[in-house]
């Protein structure tokens, strides 16, 4: 890939808090106008990058530039071009809406009548109209959601790091981020961002980096991560474990790769395999053919942490 395309570069990056490694080592690269999510378990590293991204933690060693430039040389002009969403928004809830956007203006040293007309704009693109001179306090939390993405957009950024997004909203709330999104998209923006949803992951995101234990397990479209790890589809069936021993022990014979998690076993269904032969294989009333997904990648290469807390 052309170096000029890559809006972010990250190389050999190793992050260490005190003694403990969060990130091991990663690489890779982040396309100018593309929606690039990181995905992976509670305490993958997910955070850690995107704080490394965008100026709120330092890396131990490795390198990283965003929009061409050097993370640990120009600090400064990295926060002036790029928006950040964090998880804990921080809003000022004793300040109005509008305040609160016009503050954060304020901090980008943004003229004050371009920052007036801007936060207007922001404020109309996100619904907020009839909260605009409302205190922050009274906003539920999806408001409270599409008022930090507003601010994080008020120095019109040129990506765009949010850190889970949707996290505890509502589906209505969520529905309307996704839509925002999928708009910003179609303006050529970059967006980054991490999530442990992988229905988010899956419609939003143009590629996807799976992150585990510090390390990038592999980084893909949604598409091309079904395909390489799972398959055209699955054979989902529920049975007792002791059945389950038995059936998992026919497919292993008849070379069928498959998940176990609690009393439901999922069969991967390979490019040169029939779902009809796992039919033949399995004696369940409750067993169904379904398209292969996101959520069976991340179980085959992240799944270890949901298994052991089961
Ligand atoms: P994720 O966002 O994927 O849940 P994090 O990046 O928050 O993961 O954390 C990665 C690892 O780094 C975890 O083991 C976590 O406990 C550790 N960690 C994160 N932030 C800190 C910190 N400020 N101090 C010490 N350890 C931290």
């Amino acid at each position: 890939m052309s170096e000029l395309s890559a809006v972010v570069q990250i190389k050999n990056v190793v992050k260490k808090y005190d003694d403990r490694t969060a990130l091991n080592g990663i690489s890779f690269e982040i396309r100018k106008g593309e929606c690039f999510g990181l995905l992976g378990p509670n305490g993958a590293g997910k955070s850690t990058t995107m704080k490394l991204m965008y100026g709120s933690a330092r890396l131990t060693s490795g390198e990283m530039y965003i929009l061409g430039l050097n993370v640990k040389k120009n600090e400064r002009e990295i926060k002036s071009r790029i928006g950040v969403v964090p998880q804990d928004d921080g809003l000022d809830v004793d300040l109005t809406v509008q305040e609160n956007l016009l503050i954060f203006a304020n901090y980008h040293r943004i003229d004050r009548k371009v920052a007036y007309d801007r936060t207007l704009t922001l404020i109309r693109m996100m619904k907020l109209e009839d909260y605009q001179d409302r205190p922050v306090e009274v906003l539920s939390g999806g408001l409270r959601r599409r008022l930090a993405i507003a601010r994080g957009l008020i120095n019109n950024p040129e990506i765009l790091f949010l850190d889970e997004p949707t996290a505890g909203l509502d589906p209505q709330s969520r529905l309307f981020v996704w839509d925002f999104f999928q708009r910003l998209k179609e303006e050529k923006s970059t967006i980054v961002m991490t999530t442990h949803y992988m229905e988010e992951a899956e419609r939003i995101c143009d590629r996807i980096a799976i992150i585990d234990q510090g390390r990038i397990l592999d980084l893909d479209s949604p598409d091309a991560l079904i395909r390489k790890h799972v398959g055209k589809e699955v054979v989902e069936f529920e049975c007792s474990p002791q059945d389950s021993s038995y059936y998992t022990g026919r497919l292993t014979a008849a070379g069928f790769a498959f998940q176990v998690m609690h009393r439901s076993v999922s069969v991967l269904i390979g490019h040169n395999q029939e779902s009809r032969q796992v039919m033949g294989l399995v004696a369940s009333d409750r067993i169904v053919i379904r398209k292969a997904t996101l959520n069976d990648v991340f179980l085959k290469l992240a799944g270890h942490h949901l298994r052991d807390q089961s």
